[in-house]
């Protein structure tokens, strides 16, 4: 059953009720009353008739009195004289002894009705009412009659107020309230008494008339209030079935100001923010998708840290709609705070940031370790100078995965901390909460794995590119290194130039002082080697007591310039070993010399194996020419395929004044080096 039906059933409950109960007691006590009415005027009614039958009866019983007061001869005479008036009919003299009646003429007929009382149980009619006298000799009786005619009747009736009638049988009239009359002591008639009775009809049919108007107008007007009442609230449940269905674009039509209304209202208002938050829900997903595609790319495809930790810091201040925020990696040798990514920043960003660990608020987390979250100016603590200006904030540190140590710490910071991650002032709300504190959280862990990821990465390429015994380049690296400088000293159309390193009778150090004596030597040899060379110069052990240098942008009087250099660092100051069983304090200074073979690029050759061939022709030519000595190479570039890299014409030979490398040259197989 719907509500629209209920309240129109409860509305006419309400209205109809009251009006039924109502007419029903009009109609009871209306009935009631003109019945009570009818029954008090047939009772006197009643009185009335036994008066005027009484009085009729008296004035017939002094007629019969006078008759009989008449001397035997004059009654016939007195008879007749009064009969015929108004009200006597008849006279009618008996006498007792002969059995003879007198009657006057023109009289009713017999029976007739005896005043004196109830008769025997006689005949149904009478035709008159009689009053007896007896005759002073009692000889007999005479009797007065009035004729039980309509006149009589009328006048019964007009005395009593009642319609009178005479004997009556059978049914008593219809719409009439009727009371009989039996004979009694002086009344000797049997007479009904009507009167009309009220008729209720009219009544009746009226009640009914209003209650069915009533009804009529109950059941409209419940109806339009049920529809005024139930229309909006259908229109919400509607609505409501439309937004459970996920369609938020609804709105219901306010009609009134009403509770109603003020629903429909507040309906429209919570679907209308709820699909705004839904849009903007959907877009920061959206956004927060394509930053965290951005960031699982980055993070499969570069190990280069200050990019992915930019994008996990633009993925954090999107997931938690700051405004912006930074990234501060700790520098363990300075034990500050460097700015390595910053996002949103006014003014573009301001990466080089640096705060002492310890010192402000990102200072003070990565000392403790500890995330903070609040409001500059009510939670502290104060921000360094060098941190960005804000008005609330997140920040949490950066810790290594499972709280790993790579190193101990020198700072006074957790071991595991190596960093910190900070958001600053949110947007669309008061302050960062704890939801986003546990999505930084989050971020801060991907970029500790990150850090100790890339920094394993670095730490494994160094092992693997580099010489666990003198610290200086590999041959693999040497191999890589050589490809890219003549590249590019090709492509830029720069000299290169490469030192080949060997030291002289080096066997003999191993064997009068030992492999370990001998192994001091090529450390010590490559410090040298490295304290002589610009920042852009590699050194590399090649392999053994051979080592390689190259000198980007540099041509034969450069590399001249340096093998000289070399070759007298090597030699003027001894180097200082352990000989094999000379305890601790047992070193002895030796002295160690190096021959150095010189090749550059383009001129003695245009491929990195030409030009490495090239240098250990010239060291070999060193050797020959009696080693701790250098030589340029000779030869001229062998030209190679046109496409790979230019050729120039000839070979030249330095235009200097230096030695050159001399001597024949040797199959390099029987090269004694
Ligand atoms: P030269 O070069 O002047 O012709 O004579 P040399 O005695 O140095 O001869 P060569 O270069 O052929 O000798 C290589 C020696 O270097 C052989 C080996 O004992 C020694 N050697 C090679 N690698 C190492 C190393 O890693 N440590 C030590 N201690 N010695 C090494
Ligand atoms: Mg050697
Ligand atoms: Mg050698």
């Amino acid at each position: 059953m719907t509500l629209r039906a209920r309240l129109t059933a409860g509305f006419l409950a309400v209205v109809l009720g009251p009006v039924l109960l109502g007419a029903i007691f009009v109609g009871t006590t209306v009935g009631a009353v003109s019945r009570d009415r009818a029954d008090r005027q047939l009772d006197l009614a009643a009185s009335a008739t036994q008066s005027a039958v009484a009085s009729l009866c008296q004035q017939l019983r002094t007629t019969a009195e006078a008759v009989a007061l008449q001397p035997a001869d004059r009654r016939a005479a007195a008879a007749a004289e009064l009969t015929g008036g108004d009200l006597v009919a008849a006279v009618r003299i008996v006498e007792s002894g002969t059995g003879q009646a007198l009657m006057t003429t023109g009289s009713p007929p017999l029976p007739w009705a005896d005043c004196a009382g109830p008769p025997e149980e006689g005949p149904g009619r009478y035709g008159a009412i009689a009053a007896r006298a007896v005759l002073p000799d009692q000889t007999g009786e005479v009797w007065a009659a009035a004729r039980l005619d309509a006149a009589l009747v009328e006048r019964l009736t007009a005395a009593a107020g009642a319609t009178v009638s005479v004997d009556p049988g059978g049914a008593s009239p219809d719409g009439r309230r009727v009371r009989r009359l039996d004979p009694t002591e002086g009344q000797p008639l049997r007479l009904a008494l009507s009167v009309p009775d009220t008729d209720l009809q009219d009544l009746y049919a009226l009640l009914t008339g209003v209650v069915g108007l009533a009804g009529a107008l109950a059941v409209l007007a419940a109806w339009r209030l049920a529809r005024s009442t139930t229309r909006p609230l259908d229109e919400l449940a509607q609505a409501a079935d439309r937004v459970a269905e996920g369609d938020l674009s609804v709105r219901v039509p306010v009609r009134a100001g009403d509770e109603a209304g003020r629903l429909a209202d507040a309906f429209n208002r919570m679907a209308h923010r709820t699909q705004s938050y839904v849009l903007a829900l959907t877009a920061s997903r959206d956004q927060l998708r394509r930053h965290l595609a951005v960031l699982g790319d980055t993070l499969s495809s570069t190990h280069d840290l200050d990019r992915i930790l930019q994008v996990i810091l633009q993925t954090a201040v999107t997931a938690t709609s700051a405004r912006s925020g930074a990234v501060l990696l700790l520098d363990q040798d300075s034990g500050t705070l460097v700015g390595h990514a910053t996002a949103g920043a006014p003014g573009g960003a301001e990466v080089a940031v640096t705060v002492p660990l310890g010192d402000g608020l990102l200072g003070s987390v990565a000392a403790a370790g500890q995330a903070r979250r609040g409001r500059v100016s009510r939670d502290g603590p104060a921000p360094h100078p060098a941190e960005p200006a804000c008005r609330t904030y997140v920040v949490v540190p950066i810790s290594a995965p499972g709280g790993l140590a790579v190193h101990a710490a020198p700072w006074p910071a957790p071991p595991a901390v190596r960093g910190v991650l900070a958001l600053y002032d949110r947007l669309g709300a008061d302050e960062f909460d704890d939801t986003d504190l546990v999505t930084l959280r989050t971020f801060a862990g991907q970029a500790g794995v990150a850090v100790d990821n890339v920094r394993t990465h670095e730490e494994a390429q160094r092992l693997s590119l580099t010489d666990p015994l003198t610290g200086l380049w590999n041959y693999r690296y040497l191999k890589e290194s050589m490809r890219r400088e003549v590249e590019r000293a090709s492509r830029f159309h720069h000299t290169l130039a490469v030192l080949a390193l060997d030291l002289d009778r080096f066997k003999s150090v191993n064997d009068g002082y030992g492999h370990p004596a001998g192994d001091t030597v090529l450390v010590e040899f490559a410090r040298r080697i490295r304290s002589e060379i610009r920042e852009v110069d590699l050194a590399f052990r090649q392999g053994g007591e051979e080592f390689v240098v190259l000198l980007p942008e540099t041509d034969a009087r450069g590399a001249t310039v340096l093998a000289q250099r070399l070759g007298a660092v090597v030699r003027d100051q001894p180097m200082v070993i352990a000989p094999r069983g000379a305890g601790t304090d047992g070193s002895v200074p030796i002295r160690v010399t190096t021959s150095i073979g010189i090749a550059v690029y383009p001129d003695h050759a245009l491929t990195p194996p030409a030009l490495l061939d090239a240098a250990d022709d010239a060291l070999y030519a060193a050797k020959a020419g009696g080693r701790d000595t250098y030589r340029v190479a000779t030869a001229g570039p062998v030209p190679v395929a046109a496409a790979e890299l230019p050729v120039r014409a000839g070979a030249r030979i330095p235009a200097d004044d230096l030695p050159q490398a001399g001597g024949a040259r040797a199959p390099r197989q029987t090269r004694g080096r």
